[in-house]
């Protein structure tokens, strides 16, 4: 739903997409062409940020479990795999076009949108119970053309679009060579359900995770990151027996919502959606929403797959993806699936929506606004930032000694450029969680303070003194005990 903002320091997408850039986080793809569509380059500071969330979300889901293992599967896959998904099909968003300016939407959005904004229109059900009939009657009689603004509505029925990218592998453009962008990653890990349990003997139950590339040729594109053409996806799927799904999905359910806070996401701003209608292939289906300044919107998907896909596949390939429960007496059956599927690229904007502010630090009454970023710092692009407190005298070497000892441990940075005010609040604006200063007492021998730097905490701006030989130690355990503030 759709927010009014009135503070002008409130955190607005506009404002990110701005830091983003200016900051070297994301930047639109071939700009100097006047930009593609839906498509979008991670800056030096974005690709270690959206690095780190993978890392946290990998370290979270398979490190910490010995029952999940990971995979990285070919973008490429048959295209009978997505015949037996059923993405053939069925993967497809309704559409219509204004017949005058010809622009085209997703009747389903154009719907959702406008009753977001005019809640008193209710079309009498949810948008994704409706059929196209109802979608149409419902825009006809209520939604001027969004694009020209054209009072006449006149609009093409509703159809289905599917979302699939297809082109053809070789030189020849015949059917056998079909090829699909995967529209999502976890068709590889069903097909490879035999080989997993085979080459790594895993039992029932198990999950299999993966990071990767997905496409789908979506027909509008909003909101800087949150919905474009390709994307990247965290998906586990967990594998069990059936019967057991509901209480496996009750359980992973919970774990998703934990990660979240564990890396900062304040809990107000985390909702579940309940899915009223549910995929082709689900019997379960929760959305966990963040409170983006757009309003809540989904970041992850958490679906009950049943045993759809394995068994599509034995039926579409004609081999058994069935399980032997050695366990259970032997016992053949089709495992069920619980998927766990993240947006790397929606978490990367929801963490950075969440860690964004405009906080006043003025003294005396006066104001003075800081931007700055409480990303928890494992997600932080930059762990430790080192800056001499002048480059002569010795303190600008000295500075670089420090940061070269702490380059094996954490991502630094270096600057030497304009006061030590104005370079804090350049760390402090992508993030930086620690700011050490070498200064003269660092450097000068019988100094009560010698051989020490002073360290800047990011969130509460406190100093202290830390000797060099315990900063290591020093900056790990400020890691391990970090807490997110609270807002
Ligand atoms: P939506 O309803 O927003 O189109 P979806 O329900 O189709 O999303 P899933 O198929 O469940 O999404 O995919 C899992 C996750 O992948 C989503 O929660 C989202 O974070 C991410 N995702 C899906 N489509 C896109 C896209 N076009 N751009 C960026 N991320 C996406």
């Amino acid at each position: 739903m759709a927010k009014t903002v009135s503070d002008p320091h409130a955190c607005t997408l506009d404002k990110i997409i701005s830091l983003c850039k200016r900051r070297g986080f994301v930047y639109q793809a071939s700009e100097i062409y006047g930009g593609q569509a839906g498509a979008w380059d991670y800056g030096p500071l974005g690709v270690e940020f959206k690095r780190n969330i993978q890392n946290a979300w990998w370290h979270y889901m398979v490190q910490r479990h010995d029952d999940v293992v990971g995979l990285d599967s070919a973008i490429f896959q048959h295209h009978k795999t997505w015949e037996a998904s059923g993405h053939v099909a069925h993967f497809s968003d309704p559409m219509i076009d204004c017949t005058e300016c010809k622009a085209r939407f997703r009747a389903d959005q154009l719907i959702e949108d406008y009753v977001d904004a005019h809640p008193e229109t209710n079309p009498g059900k949810p948008v994704d119970t409706m059929t196209h009939e109802e979608m149409k009657a419902f825009i006809d009689a209520n939604i001027n053309c969004p694009t020209c603004g054209s009072k006449e509505r006149k609009y093409t029925a509703v159809r289905e679009f599917n979302l699939m990218f297809k082109t053809f592998q070789g030189p020849v453009a015949d059917e056998a060579q079909l090829i699909y962008l995967r529209p999502e990653t976890c068709q590889g890990i069903f097909t490879d359900f035999k080989n997993i349990v085979q080459s790594n003997r895993m039992k029932i139950p198990f999950g299999v995770a993966q990071v990767g590339k997905s496409f789908r040729n979506e027909i509008i594109f909003k909101n800087f990151i949150f919905r474009t053409c390709e994307f990247e996806q965290m998906e586990m799927e967990y594998f069990c027996k059936p019967g057991t799904d509901d209480e496996i999905f009750e359980k992973w359910r919970k774990e998703r919502w934990e990660f979240y806070k564990k890396y900062g996401i304040a809990e107000k701003n985390l909702q579940w959606h309940h899915h009223d209608k549910l995929a082709h292939y689900a019997k379960d289906a929760y959305d966990v929403q963040y409170n983006f300044p757009i309003g809540f919107e989904e970041i992850e998907g958490i679906h009950n797959r049943t045993d759809f896909d394995l068994s599509q596949h034995t039926k579409t390939s004609g081999k058994d993806m069935d399980y032997m429960d050695q366990d259970d007496g032997n016992k053949k059956y089709t495992p069920y699936v619980i998927e766990t599927s993240a947006g790397l690229n929606r978490n990367f904007l929801a963490f950075l929506c969440e860690a964004y502010e405009e906080q006043n630090v003025g003294t005396d009454g006066k104001e003075d606004y800081r931007t700055v970023l409480h990303l928890h710092p494992k997600l932080a692009p930059i762990t430790v930032a080192v800056l001499p407190l002048m480059k002569k005298d010795g303190l600008a070497e000295k500075a670089m000694e420090v940061k070269d000892a702490l380059t094996e441990e954490f991502v630094t940075d270096y600057d030497q450029s304009g006061t030590v005010g104005k370079r804090y609040r350049r760390q402090d604006e992508v993030g930086t969680p620690f700011c050490v200063t070498v200064d003269y007492d660092t450097i000068t021998e019988g100094s009560e303070n010698f051989g020490t730097v002073t360290v800047r905490d990011r969130d509460t701006m406190e100093q202290q003194r830390v000797k060099i030989s315990e900063l290591s130690g020093f900056i790990h355990n400020a890691i391990s005990n970090w807490k997110p503030v609270v807002r």
